[in-house]
Parts: C-alpha cells; structure tokens; sequence
C-alpha cells in the first residue's frame, strides 16, 4: 500500500461561525493568520522537497470551516494548487469543515476543483455533548452531511473528540457505533483539552467542567481505537499534534495532554493484548519461571511501554520469574508470540485478538 502524506495548510479559524467552547486553533497549530496564496504555494515547494516520490500526497487544508469562507477565496486556494496536481505533484486536496457548512452544490464544484478527502468535525454524536459543548448542529445533520460527501464521490473522514461537557464512556461508545455505521475511509480521535483563553478554561475555573484524567483519555481512546480496527477503519491519529505552542506551559491549562498520546494508546492495547495472550498461554499449566514474548519488530517498544512500564504490570500480575521481549521478524503487524523454552509456541493474530473483544459490554474499560 502507498504511503500518504499531507502537506498542511493551516487557516485558523478561517470560516467559522463562532469560537467553539474548546477550540483555539491559533495555539493548536501555531499559526497565527491565514496564509496568503503565495505563501500557500512556497509551503506546497518546500514540502515537495522532502516527500519521497513514491507517496500519495494531498494539499491539506486544516484548522478552520473551508466551505464556509468566501466562495471566491475557496476557489483562490484551490486554484493555487491545481498547478501541483495538474503536474502530477500531488494527488488531491484534503480539507476539514463542519458537519452544518456543506450542501450538495458546493461539494460537486470542490469535487471538480480537486478535492478529494473531507475530514468532518463531527466531535460526537450525543444530542446533549454537541448542545453542551454549543456546536450548533445536531447528530442527525452529522448523518446527512457524511451521507452528501459519499454521495459525491469524496473520501470521508471524521473526527471525533472525547471528554466534552456531558460526555462519558457510554456515550464515547456509542458516538463510536453511529460512526462505524456511517463508512469513514479514516478517523481521528483527540481528548478534550482545557486551553487558555477558551469558553472551556472560563468553566473549568468556575469549577463546572471537569476534564479527563490521562489515564482515563488513554483507555477510553483505546477501547475506541480497537472498535475501529475492528471494524477495519483506519484511525489515523490520537491525540493533538504536539505543536510547540501546545507544549508552552501557559497554553494547556489542564486536561490529558502528552506529546505522545497516540503511542500511550498503542501501549496500553499492546498491554491489553499481551494479557490475552497470556491468559490462554498460562492455562496450560506453563511455568511462570522465563516467559518471553515475541512482537514484530516496529511493535517492540509499544510492547515493552515506557520505562518498561508493560513488563514490570505483566510479571506483577502474573507472577512472572522474568518476562522478556524479542522482536520477531516473520510476526505479522498486530499479532503476538509467547513461549518458555527457546522459541515461540503460540501466537495470537490480530484477527483473533479482535475476535476475543466484546468492548460495547466491557464495564472495566476505566
Ligand atoms: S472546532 Fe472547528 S468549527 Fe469550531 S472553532 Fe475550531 S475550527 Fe472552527
């Protein structure tokens, strides 16, 4: 498979109705002012420089509600890329928006103008979270527009935020099932994070709105993360891309930010794995004495976890004399070896992980 990338553009808040109650684009990206378009066509070259030819590229627009700015200013923006495509440069146009700014009309113009993938921020599909967190659409619109962007031949992503006012696991699984239903060809998860000069900060400093805790952000984006793959959905980022703004001690005020989130999430499914495996391989009556797993090789350090965080829970809870980790080559991504002796005896697919799941009953998911 061709590996993608985007070359992202970002226009702050271009285009939105209002300031949601937990978004400041300016400090989630570092941009400050939307890019003029010779601006936009020097970003395009200079990433063009360091993208190996043989990806899928698409020009990505981001941080604000592109179908909502002026209609002659969407076109200027498309227009400075057409070159890019016409040359073979890139492959598409990528662009976010809401869920209440598209009508059939506009996606065929952006269709013929080179617009290949909308990523919809649809947060959540709870009636009370979206009137809560004031989106100003309700979950059936939601519906439509992704319904419009199939229709129209364009690749649909959905974006979705967990810990909003009003939210809670359930509802998290739930706006997960309704997504599922709706074909998204990728999703993007991000914790709700308390941001300076936000609605949000002025409610959690007045005591009525509580955030996330890390720990709970983790296992509710995983349990999410693993309903999606099971559904054969890509989810194609966890968490806020670290921007050095973000990281400025003064801009997260409170909430479950770390850099790396999306890796702690893989962490802990690797955990929630190993245990699975474990779990059938001990059955056997196996001396717990020298355990080692096995795990492809690009999988080794979510396995291991931070600080040897997995190994040290694992011989804990199992009563393990000691526990190592070897990366095995001829291991498929997501599947898992465990043996006592000099070489692997079981593995357990990624296929019958899945199949072991039953996350929608799941009641120890916190
Ligand atoms: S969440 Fe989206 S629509 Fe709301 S202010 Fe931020 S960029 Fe605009």
């Amino acid at each position: 498979m061709k590996q993608t990338r985007n070359i992202a553009i970002f226009i702050p808040h271009l285009g939105c109705p209002f300031r949601c109650c937990f978004c400041q684009q300016q400090k989630i990206s570092s941009a400050w002012h939307p890019p003029s378009l010779a601006q936009v066509k020097q970003d395009i070259e200079t990433a063009l420089l360091t993208i190996p030819p043989e990806c899928e590229v698409e020009v990505a627009f981001f941080g604000g509600t592109f179908t909502s700015i002026p209609e002659k200013m969407q076109n200027d923006y498309l227009e400075c890329v057409q070159p890019y495509l016409d040359q073979g440069q890139i492959n598409g146009i990528r662009l976010s928006t809401r869920p209440d700014a598209i009508d059939m009309k506009r996606l065929e113009e952006l269709k013929h103008r080179g617009v290949t993938t909308i990523e919809l921020g649809v947060q959540s599909l709870d009636e009370e979270v979206l009137k809560l967190s004031q989106r100003g659409y309700q979950p059936d619109q939601v519906i439509r527009s992704c319904q419009m962007i199939h229709a129209a031949g364009i690749k649909l992503g959905i974006q979705l935020m967990i810990g909003l006012p009003g939210d809670n696991l359930q509802k998290d699984l739930e706006t997960t099932r309704q997504s599922i239903a709706l074909a998204p060809a990728m999703v993007r998860i991000y914790p709700t994070l308390v941001i300076a000069g936000t609605q949000l900060e002025e409610a959690f400093r007045a005591g009525n709105y509580v955030p996330l805790s890390l720990k709970e952000a983790v296992n509710i984006t995983a349990a999410i993360y693993l309903l999606f793959t099971q559904a054969h959905i890509p989810v194609i980022r966890m968490g806020l891309h670290p921007s050095e703004e973000l990281q400025d001690s003064d801009t997260v005020v409170a909430g479950p930010f770390h850099p790396a989130f999306g890796e702690l999430v893989l962490q802990k499914v690797a955990l929630d794995r190993a245990r699975c495996l474990l779990d059938m391989y001990l059955l056997q009556n196996i001396s717990r004495q020298s355990i080692t797993l096995y795990c492809p090789p690009r999988e080794y350090s979510q396995l291991v976890g931070a600080k040897r965080s997995n190994i040290i829970t694992l011989q804990k809870d199992y009563g393990l004399g000691s526990l190592a980790v070897k990366p095995e080559t001829s291991l498929p991504p997501g599947s898992l070896g465990v043996g006592c002796g000099p070489g692997l005896e079981k593995i357990l697919s990624r296929e019958q992980y899945l199949q072991t799941l039953s996350i929608y009953e799941s009641a120890d998911i916190l």
